[in-house]
């Protein structure tokens, strides 16, 4: 899509600093990390949200959920722990409009979220 960030980043068009990189997946570093570590994993095949996916995007979301894991390996934060998290739409604080899943990690998170 043309006007999204996240098609370009996946494109290369918008440099990022990567960690993982499939055919179709990729994990990079957030611009603004909010936790030690704060990656987003994306497929880049843009789906505008969770909210927007279908049955036949369930490969590729599966592709999305399996590199961060292995981004939080490769991170040195699988054994202590993370979360992984898509905001989704208004309440759910979305901004980029291009699914994503934020990988945080490197300290420990409360539950419920406040
Ligand atoms: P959302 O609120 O949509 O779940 O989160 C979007 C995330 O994308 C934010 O954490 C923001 O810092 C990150 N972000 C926005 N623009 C860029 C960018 O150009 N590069 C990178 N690496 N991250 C970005
Ligand atoms: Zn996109």
């Amino acid at each position: 899509m043309d006007d999204c960030i996240f098609c370009k980043i996946a494109a290369g068009q918008i440099p990022s600093r990567k960690v993982v990189e499939t055919e179709d997946v990729l994990v990079f570093w957030d611009i603004r990390p909010t936790t030690p570590v704060h990656c987003l994993a994306i497929p880049k095949k843009h789906i505008a949200s969770l909210d927007k996916a279908g049955p036949e995007d369930a490969r590729i979301l599966g592709s999305v959920a399996l590199a961060a894991a292995e981004a939080a390996r490769q991170l040195g934060v699988a054994d202590s722990g993370y979360r992984l998290v898509a905001n989704t739409n208004r309440d759910g604080g979305q901004e980029v409009f291009h699914v994503h899943f934020h990988l945080l990690g490197g300290r420990r998170f409360g539950w419920p979220p406040g």
